[in-house]
């Protein structure tokens, strides 16, 4: 079964990307495997099959991918959280530190109803900065969030303990130091 397969083994590690110093976790080698996508997307919904989940919300551009699978698993509806200016109807903003500086993603306003319950899907989560921002952003529009999943853990950077300290159960596959 796709699930057998390692798929930690299939995330490419770059070194000093985007600047030195920094290891770069590249995970289209895993979601370019037939099997490494799928054991992927599996992996991810798998502690939520059992509960009631509406939405997946995907961040920009890695979450989009793993969100809209992992949405059709799940018989889900998907939602875009995009970086800022690239929705086309009205939206909530949320800002968010970076290493330097700042950034914004948001949502559609009218993308969820009140007491939606929705799963919060990416790639990785390092700082937490970029999920916990979309957790305000969902949680702005009265969605209650059931939980986040994400491929790769950075568990040395806070992210997941920050997330899990908003009440939000997080859900990884794998760590890297
Ligand atoms: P955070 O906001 O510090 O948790 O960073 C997480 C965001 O940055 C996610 O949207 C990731 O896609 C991206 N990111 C940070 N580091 C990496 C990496 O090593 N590989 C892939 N994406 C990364």
């Amino acid at each position: 079964a796709s699930t057998e397969i390692d798929i930690k083994s299939l995330v490419r590690t770059i070194p000093d990307y985007p600047k030195p110093g920094i290891m770069f976790r590249d995970v289209t080698t895993l979601f370019g495997h037939p099997s490494g996508f799928r054991a992927s997307v599996e992996q991810l919904v798998a502690p939520f099959q059992d509960q009631r989940v509406e939405s997946v919300a995907g961040i920009e551009a890695r979450g989009f991918i793993l969100g809209g699978a992992a949405a059709d698993r799940m018989h889900c509806g998907f939602v875009p959280i995009r970086k800022k200016g690239k929705l086309p109807a009205k939206a909530i903003g949320q800002e968010y530190e970076l290493e330097y500086g700042v950034d914004v993603i948001e949502i559609h306003e009218d993308a969820l109803s009140p007491g939606e319950p929705v799963l919060l899907v990416d790639d990785l989560i390092a700082t937490g900065g970029t999920a916990v921002a979309a957790v305000e952003l969902l949680r702005q529009l009265k969605a209650e969030v059931v939980g986040a999943a994400f491929v790769i853990d950075l568990p040395d950077l806070g992210g997941s303990a920050r997330l899990t300290e908003l009440g939000v159960p997080c859900h990884t596959l794998m760590a890297f130091e």
